[in-house]
C-alpha cells in the first residue's frame, strides 16, 4: 500500500485521458462523480498549500470499496481544497449526505439540555456508549498533507491547551513515540487509542506519513475524556463509558468540547467552520457535525434477522465491528452508530442513535421469545422531524431526496485488503 505521493510535475507531459485512473471496478463516491471531463478540468490545480487533484482522489483509487462501509474516496489536504475542488467535493458531499446541496446550512447544537432522554440503554445489551468528533485548527494543512514541522506545532498547541483544562477534564498528553508497544497496544485494546497505522484507507490518502511523530492521545484521568492528536485529523475528541448513558456520555462531550473550543480560542486559533459545511474535516464524510455517536450493542438474533440492514438504513444507523472501522463484528455484537454527519445537528443524530438504538434492543427482546418483528420495523427512512419512539414509525414521509446508494456485495471486495 503506497503512503501517497503523486507530487510530479513531469505528468502535466500527459493529456489528462493518458492520466485518468482506472476506476472501472470502483465503488465509493468520489469514482462515481469523477468525468474525465471533471478530471482533465481540475488536474492542473492547487491550493496555496500545493494539494492537487490527484492527492484528493488517491486513497479512492487504491481503495476501490470498502467491504463493510460505502468509503467516500477522496479527501481534503487543506481548508481551501473544498473551495478549489468543489466541482468533485459538492457532487461526492451530494451523495454521502442525502442530497446536501451546494446552498444548504448546516446547522449546530451542542446544548445537551435538548436531548430527549437517553440515560436509559439498556446495559444488558449495550456495553458502552461512545460520542466523537473532529476538529480541524486554521492555518494547518489537513493530516494528508501537513508537514512534520505542521504536525509538531499542532501536537504543541494541543498538549497545551488540553493541559489547561480542570475538575472532571484534568489529564495528561501520551505522545505515541514515548509509549511502549505493551502501553500503546493495551490502549487499543481497551478501545480508548486510534490503532496503528494499518488502515489502507489511511494509509493511501497519505495520513500515516512519519508515523509516530507527532502523534498522541490525551486523556482525563477517568479515561471517559480522550483527545486524539494527529490521527486523521488535528484532533478527535472523544467521550466514553461502559453502560449504556448516552445522555452522560454527551453531556460530557458537549462540556468538555466547549472547553477546549474556548480555550484554543482563547489563544488565537479558531477551528475550521463555515455555515455550509460545519465543521471542516480530513475526510468529507465527517463534514458538519462531525460527529458519531454510538454503542457497543449485543444483538445476536437480530444481526442474523434478513431485514436487519434494511432496518439500519431505515433508522438512519450504520454498523461496524467493535475493533473499529475496518473490522467485522464479532459474536452478533456490533458497534452501532448514526449514518449521518452533516444536515443534522449533534442533538439530532445522538437522539437518532438513542431511539433507534432502544427500537433494535426491543427487536432483539422480541427474537430471543421468537416472536416477529415486523410491526416495529419502519415502513420508511426516517426524516428526523418526525422521528419518536416508537409509535409514529408507519406514518413516515420523505421530505429529502435520497439516492439510493448501490452496494456491492463483500465478495466483491475479495481482493482487497482486509484487516
Ligand atoms: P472512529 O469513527 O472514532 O474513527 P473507529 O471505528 O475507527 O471509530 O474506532 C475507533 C476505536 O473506537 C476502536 O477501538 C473502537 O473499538 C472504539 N469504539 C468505537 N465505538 C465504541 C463504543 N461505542 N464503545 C467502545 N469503544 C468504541
Ligand atoms: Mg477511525
Amino acid at each position: 500500500m503506497p503512503f501517497s505521493n503523486s507530487h510530479n510535475l513531469l505528468k502535466m507531459k500527459y493529456s489528462g485521458k493518458e492520466e485518468f485512473p482506472d476506476l472501472s471496478q470502483h465503488n465509493n463516491h468520489m469514482a462515481k462523480v469523477l468525468t474525465l471531463e471533471m478530471y482533465s478540468k481540475l488536474r492542473d490545480k492547487q491550493t496555496s498549500s500545493g494539494f492537487t487533484l490527484d492527492d484528493v482522489i488517491q486513497t479512492g483509487i487504491d481503495n476501490p470499496g470498502h467491504p463493510f462501509i460505502m468509503t467516500v474516496g477522496c479527501v481534503a489536504g487543506d481548508e481551501e481544497s473544498y473551495v478549489v475542488f468543489k466541482d468533485l467535493f459538492d457532487p461526492v458531499i451530494r451523495d454521502r449526505h442525502g442530497g446536501y446541496k451546494p446552498t444548504d446550512k448546516h446547522k449546530t447544537d451542542l446544548n445537551h439540555e435538548n436531548l430527549q432522554g437517553g440515560d436509559d440503554l439498556d446495559s444488558n445489551y449495550v456495553l458502552s456508549s461512545r460520542v466523537r468528533t473532529g476538529r480541524s485548527i486554521c492555518g494547518f494543512c489537513l493530516p494528508p498533507h501537513c508537514s512534520r514541522g505542521e504536525r509538531r506545532a499542532i501536537e504543541k498547541l494541543s498538549e497545551e491547551a488540553l493541559g489547561s483544562l480542570d475538575g472532571e477534564f484534568t489529564g495528561k498528553y501520551y505522545a505515541l513515540k514515548n509509549m511502549t508497544d505493551q502501553e500503546q497496544q493495551n490502549l487499543i485494546d481497551d478501545h480508548f487509542l486510534f490503532d496503528k497505522p494499518v488502515s489502507p484507507l489511511l494509509l493511501a490518502s497519505g495520513m500515516a506519513r512519519d508515523w509516530p511523530d507527532g502523534r498522541g492521545i490525551w486523556h482525563n484521568d477517568n479515561k471517559t475524556f480522550l483527545v486524539w492528536v494527529n490521527e486523521e485529523d488535528h484532533l478527535r475528541v472523544i467521550s466514553m463509558q461502559k453502560g449504556g448513558n448516552m445522555k452522560e456520555v454527551f453531556t460530557r462531550f458537549c462540556t468538555g468540547l466547549t472547553k477546549i473550543e474556548n480555550v484554543f480560542k482563547n489563544n488565537g486559533r479558531a477551528f475550521m467552520w463555515n455555515e455550509h459545511l460545519g465543521y471542516i474535516l480530513t475526510c468529507p464524510s465527517n463534514l458538519g457535525t462531525g460527529l458519531r455517536a454510538g454503542v457497543h450493542v449485543k444483538l445476536p438474533n437480530l444481526s442474523k434477522h434478513e431485514k436487519f440492514g434494511e432496518i439500519l438504513k431505515k433508522l438512519r444507523l450504520q454498523k461496524r465491528g467493535t475493533g473499529g472501522v475496518d473490522t467485522a463484528a464479532v459474536g452478533g455484537i456490533f458497534d452501532i452508530s448514526n449514518a449521518d454527519r452533516l444536515g443534522f445537528s449533534e442533538v439530532e443524530l445522538v437522539q437518532m442513535v438513542v431511539d433507534g438504538v432502544k427500537l433494535l434492543i426491543e427487536m432483539e427482546k422480541r427474537l430471543e421469545k421468537r416472536q416477529a418483528i415486523d410491526d416495529l420495523i419502519p415502513a420508511q427512512k426516517l426524516y428526523f422531524q418526525f422521528f419518536t419512539f416508537p409509535t409514529e414509525y408507519l406514518s413516515l414521509e420523505y421530505t429529502h431526496n435520497f439516492p439510493e446508494v448501490s452496494q456491492r456485495p463483500a465478495s466483491f471486495f475479495k481482493n482487497d485488503v482486509q484487516i
